[in-house]
Formats: C-alpha cells, structure tokens, sequence
C-alpha cells in the first residue's frame, strides 16, 4: 500500500511559489543532459511539446504515438480556441482572474497552486505559439484577436478560426520535427505502448508492440512521459477522435499509478446529436459559438413546429433565463445539465426530442447592422453582410455542420446536445507532474491535474502546452538529477522479459478466443451502460447497477470476444481489443469512484446532492434549483485509486484540497 500523498506543493505565497520552485530545482549540467534518456509516450500538444522541449535542452528522447505521424494526435481536432491571461482586450483580464475563474470552473476540486502556475505560464506560451508561427486570429490593426468562453466575462481566448488545436499542433510539430532532424528526438509513430516497467520502484521504460508489423520490444530510460491524451471513449460515443484511449494510463495503474477522480468526466452541451445506432463518432461545435449564438428551447411541450414559425415570445432562451450574468456563456457543466433538463421537461427539438437550438439568427443581424451604413440597409441586405461576417469568424464549423445534418446553420438553427467530450481525471500527479511512481512524469488530458470537476473551454490546449513546453522541462531536473544515468538497466532486464511475456501472452489469448461478437459491439454496449448509468446524471441506485453489470459483460468479452487475423501484422481489431479490454476494467473504476463521491461537483451530478426549490441558496438567486450541491466538509479532496490486484477493490486514498487564496464558495452564475 502507498504512503503519504504528498503533492510537494512549494511553500510561500501562491503567487510566487512557481519561481521560487523553479529557483530550488535542481539543475543538470548540458553535458550530463545528454546522458539522461527520457520516453515520452504521446505526440500530441503535450507530448510534442515536451520532447521537442526536452531534447532542445539537451536530453536523449524517443516519442511514440500509435497515428501513422506525430501531428494526427487528438490534439489537431481542437476546434475553439487557447486561453492567455493577455489582457489585451483591456476588459479586466490578469493572472489572478485566469486563475480564479479555473478554480471556480472546476467546482473548487482543483489543485490551487497548479492552476495558478497554469494562469501564470499561459502568457507564455501565447508568446512561444506566435514565435513558432502559429497563425492566431488577428484585429485590423495587427493585434491578436480573442474571444469568450464559457465561465468567464472576458476575452481572453486566442484562436485560429475553427482550427485551433490543427495550428498549435502544427507548430509543436514543427519543434518536434526540428528535434527530430537533429537526431535528438527518435520517433516512433505506429508504435503502442503496452507495457510500463518499473525495476527497483522507479519507471525505467516501457514495451510497445509496432502496430505494422506485430513486433514486440522494449525501450529502457531515465524517465518515463505519459502524454497520452484523455479515456472519454469509455463512453463508446464522444467527440473524442476514435482512437483516444486508457490503455497507457490504466496499465501503468495496474503498476502501482494512482488513478485520480476517473468519475470526472466532462459532457460539452453543443455537439451534434445522435443520429442513428450505426453511429460511432460525435460531432462538436465549438464552444466559441456560444459568443453569438443563443440557446433555446420552445416554450411548448411537445412543439412540432419549423423553429422559423415559433414566435419569439413562445421561445425560451434557457440559459439566458436561468444564469442572466453569464448568459450563453454559462460553463459546460451547467449548460449541459440546462439543455437537459429543457429536453426532460418534453421541450426537446429534433428526431427523440434530444436537441435544443443554437440560434444565429440575431448575431447575423446584429453584425450586418454593424457594417458601415448597416443601419440604413434593408434587412435582407444587412442579413448578407451578417452572414459574411459569421462565415469569417466559423465558416469551417458551419460548414461541417452543414455537411452532417445538411441543414445551414446560417438559414436555420442548429440542433444540438450535450455529449462526452473530456475527461478531467487521469493518473495522479504531484506539483513536478510526476505521478507516485518515481520517474513517472504524466502531462496534458492524461493527468488530473488542473481542471478540478469541470474544465473551462480553452483551457486544454493551455494546459498541454503549458505542461509541455514549460513545466517538465524546469520540472524533470529534480527527479534526474536522484538518479545515475550509467545505472540505467538494460532492456534485456528480468522486469523488461516480464513484461514482454505479458503482452505476448495477451495477444495469443485475445486471438484464441474466436467467439462471435466483434470488439466494437462490446464497446458500444459498454458505452451505452456507461452513458445510462454513470453519464451526465447519476444516482446510487444507477452506479449500484453499473458496477454489478460491468464485471459479467467482461466476463462475456473473454469467452466471446471475436478477433480477427495474427498478431504478427497490421491488425485493427487486435488493437481495439486490447484498449476495449482496459476499457471494460476501467469504467468499473469510473463507476465506483462516481458512487463514492457522495456530492455533486461540477460534471459529476449525483441527483441526490441537488439546490431545490426550498434551499436558500435557490431562494435568494444565487443558484437555480437543480444547480449541483457540493459537500466540502467531507469531499474537498482529491479522490486517489490504487490498484489492489485482480478481482479485489481497488483502495480510495485522498489528497485534501487546501484553499489559501480562493476560499470555495456556492459556484454561483448568475
Ligand atoms: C472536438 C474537440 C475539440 C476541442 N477543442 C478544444 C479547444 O478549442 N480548446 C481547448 O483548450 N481544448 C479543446 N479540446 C480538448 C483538447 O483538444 C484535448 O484535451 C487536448 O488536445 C489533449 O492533448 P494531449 O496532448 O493531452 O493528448 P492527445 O492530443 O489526445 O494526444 C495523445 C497522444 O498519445 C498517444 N498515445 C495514446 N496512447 C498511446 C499508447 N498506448 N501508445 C502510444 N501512444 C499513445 C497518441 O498517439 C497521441 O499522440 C477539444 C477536444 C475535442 C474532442
């Protein structure tokens, strides 16, 4: 059993705790850097951006990541935008709101010290992104341009139209691939990590399978990176890109990784509804549409009509109603749960009643009106140039709107509904990003650290890159520096053999079953299970469910998994079974830390810990009823699993979550 957690926050004030933690840490002198070998598993805005980092300060690195090139991480399909404490709006922005507004977004189960370094870090790297190229949004005047998102009153979100994430990645690239030129970088895409290996208690390497050939082997370091993105895909259905996983992180769990808050999972309120049961991928629209476009539902149960023939006093903009001060612009969390509630209520649009409209209708007239001499033009005129000024801030959005649904989202308004999108959990780490496990470092969506409950939009993308480009790098020297590099242990050490002989003896089992269901129609049973029973509301008696219904579906999937082909070559199901297995483990973990979480907190909605109407928090407006009920008496913590073996539960450990500076409060928008 493990120890103390201890997160190794620096003592002193918060606001100068980051430099004086960079001042203490070690240092490695550039030629003893050499020596030092790190593996960082994963390529997308986290993982480029640290082993491009790492090696340009001089370590030996290798990455690894299972797309056919490092820049098709999930990261390239980031869509809205990357926040910065800039203030270049001068509308009231610094460090310190950045900072409070993570806290408060994440329902004060955040780390108060990360989130600071994060606000603090995030001007950097705005600057480091224009220094790479990345082509930002900009004003007429040269300036680069912002936007809203959601949970804050100002604007402070760079962008690049609707391909944010494609532009940043392109830039982190371009590091890696620089790195990679000068041969300080070995890359290795096509490459799945399957195995983490740990001799004498530090992560001394992993083993991988290449993903073309079916050959297995083992790399051995000074220090192991997980950059390896987030597990929304337990749910089967998200926005996630298909093949995000949990296999990196839960096998390094099944060594001894805390796994933390696996039940924080974020649902985004504008996606594109489900459409059918053939479907396997969601669909996004970005959240900056929320700077123009308004959410409504009809007044009218049950109301049938073209969303043109409802007249404007039988709408109800919800959000608008329920948190005036935010407005469209509530948080994930509370717009999804309000889009919800307006579809329980029999108020849904759309095939199901499962939508709800995203109206441009008014900032088409509204930006036409605003062109020069907009306000003598007729309306169908002002409507053009409306439209023109729509298409240059997300032309890209309503175009992939356009092409699923073939509805223009110009002529009519878009349907959509919350959906799977983030997941604020992942592999515990300390203030250095090193996990439990010595020499174990996890970055970007693949830790916990930072969003507390409920990250707000555009803060991934900040936090990758942040952890990436500046954190490990000032943060790694304290760990390398404990360690010898000439005692590094070789691949063919008993622990790498091991390991191997594990993943060898995986792949024959999964190959020898020959049963008669295919992996996806596992997955899509579990995520269906995991949407009814663990998604966007929850309940004892809906978790007691989940957690008795997981472990006989996994049994089904060792008896009757089907899996095509060898594992001598490329071999897709293969693949998919290996991280569907992970998949069947870990959603029972999800399912287990949600029913230990007695509260509700930001995304986590357990329907027991709810504001009622009889509440005075809901009598005096500071929150609508059916707002989540946070119990900071006895969860103001960081919930911390380890594993315990097989078919034995996993212990709970907790790491307190101690507030200096922001003293949590009810998470009030309105
Ligand atoms: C549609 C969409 C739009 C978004 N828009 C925004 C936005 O506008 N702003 C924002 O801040 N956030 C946004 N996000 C969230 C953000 O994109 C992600 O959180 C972020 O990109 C994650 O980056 P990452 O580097 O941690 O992981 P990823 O980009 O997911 O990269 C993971 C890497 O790990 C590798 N990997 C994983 N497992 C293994 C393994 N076992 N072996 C080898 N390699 C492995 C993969 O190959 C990949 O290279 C969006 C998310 C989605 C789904």
């Amino acid at each position: 059993m493990i120890g103390r957690i201890d997160s190794k926050i620096p003592s002193g004030p918060l606001e100068s705790k980051w430099e004086n933690h960079k001042f203490e840490s070690k240092l490695i002198n550039p030629s003893n850097k050499r020596k030092y070998s790190v593996l960082v598993v994963g390529s997308g805005l986290a993982g480029a951006s640290a082993a491009a980092s790492l090696a340009e300060l001089g370590y030996q690195v290798k990455c690894f990541c299972y797309q056919d090139s490092p820049r098709r991480a999930h990261s390239i399909a980031a869509q809205g935008g990357i926040n910065g404490a800039k203030n270049y709006q001068g509308d009231g922005d610094s460090v310190h709101r950045l900072f409070y507004d993570t806290v408060k977004g994440g329902d004060f189960r955040a780390r108060e010290a990360n989130v600071h370094r994060l606000a603090e870090v995030s001007v950097n790297i705005i600057d480091q992104c224009v220094a790479l190229g990345v082509p930002f949004a900009r004003e007429y005047g040269g300036l680069l341009a912002n936007r809203s998102f959601g949970g804050t009153q100002v604007s402070r979100t760079f962008y690049a139209r609707g391909q944010t994430g494609q532009q940043l990645l392109l830039g982190a690239y371009s590091s890696l691939n620089r790195m990679i030129g000068t041969g300080s970088v070995q890359m290795f895409p096509r490459t799945e990590m399957l195995e983490l290996v740990i001799v004498d208690g530090h992560a001394k390497g992993i083993v991988v399978r290449d993903m073309v050939t079916g050959a297995i082997s083992s790399h051995s370091a000074d220090a192991v990176v997980l950059a390896t993105g987030g597990y929304g895909n337990v749910y089967f259905l998200s926005t996630m890109a298909r093949g995000c996983n949990v296999t990196a992180g839960w096998r390094a769990y099944k060594k001894g990784a805390l796994f933390a808050n696996p039940c924080f999972t974020q649902i985004h309120p504008t996606c594109i509804p489900v459409s059918g049961s053939y479907q396997s991928k969601l669909t996004l629209m970005s959240e900056s549409l929320r700077n123009d476009g308004r959410c409504w539902a009809p007044k009218k149960k049950g109301d049938t009509r073209k969303p043109s023939d409802i007249p404007e006093d039988e709408r109800d903009y919800y959000l608008e109603r329920m948190y005036p001060a935010f407005g469209n612009l509530a948080p994930r969390d509370i717009a999804s749960r309000a889009a919800k509630m307006q579809c329980d209520d029999g108020r849904g649009v759309g095939p199901g009643g499962f939508g709800v409209y995203l109206d441009f209708r008014d900032a088409i007239l509204r930006y036409g009106r605003g062109t020069i001499g907009g306000a003598n033009i007729s309306e169908t005129e002002a409507r053009a140039r409306g439209t023109e000024k729509v298409k240059a801030l997300y032309g890209n959005l309503f175009d992939m709107y356009h092409q699923i649904t073939a509805e223009s989202g110009y002529e009519q308004p878009m349907r959509v509904y919350p959906a799977v999108h983030y997941t604020m959990g992942g592999l515990w780490v300390d203030y250095n990003l090193m996990s439990n496990v010595p020499g174990l470092f996890v970055l970007g969506e693949a830790n916990f650290s930072d969003h507390g409950a409920n990250r707000l939009g555009a803060s991934a993308l900040m936090q990758g890159l942040a952890d990436g480009y500046f954190i490990l790098p000032s943060t790694i020297g304290n760990y390398l520096a404990t360690v010898a590099p000439d005692k590094r242990p070789t691949a063919d050490h008993a622990e790498f053999r091991a390991a191997e002989e594990n993943v060898n003896t995986q792949t024959q089992r999964f190959l020898s079953i020959k049963g008669k269901r295919t992996v996806d129609d596992f997955h899509r049973e579990l995520g269906l299970l995991m949407w009814d029973l663990c998604g966007m509301a929850r309940t004892e008696k809906s978790l007691s469910r989940a957690l008795a219904r997981i472990p006989t579906l996994r049994a089904e999937f060792w008896e009757n998994v089907n899996v095509p082909g060898s594992g001598d070559s490329l071999n897709v199901s293969l693949e998919k079974a290996g991280r569907v297995a992970d998949f069947l483990e870990f959603g029972e973990l999800t399912c287990l830390d949600a029913l230990e979480r007695r509260e509700s907190c930001g995304g986590h909605f357990r329907e027991e810990f709810q504001y009622t109407e009889k509440d005075p928090e809901v009598q005096s407006g500071k929150v609508c009823a059916g707002d989540v009920k946070r119990d900071d008496e006895n969860f103001c913590h960081v919930a911390c699993w380890e594993h315990a073996g097989d078919k034995v539960k996993p212990l709970r450990h907790t790491e307190p979550l101690i507030y200096e500076v922001v003293k949590p409060a009810v998470r009030s928008y309105r």
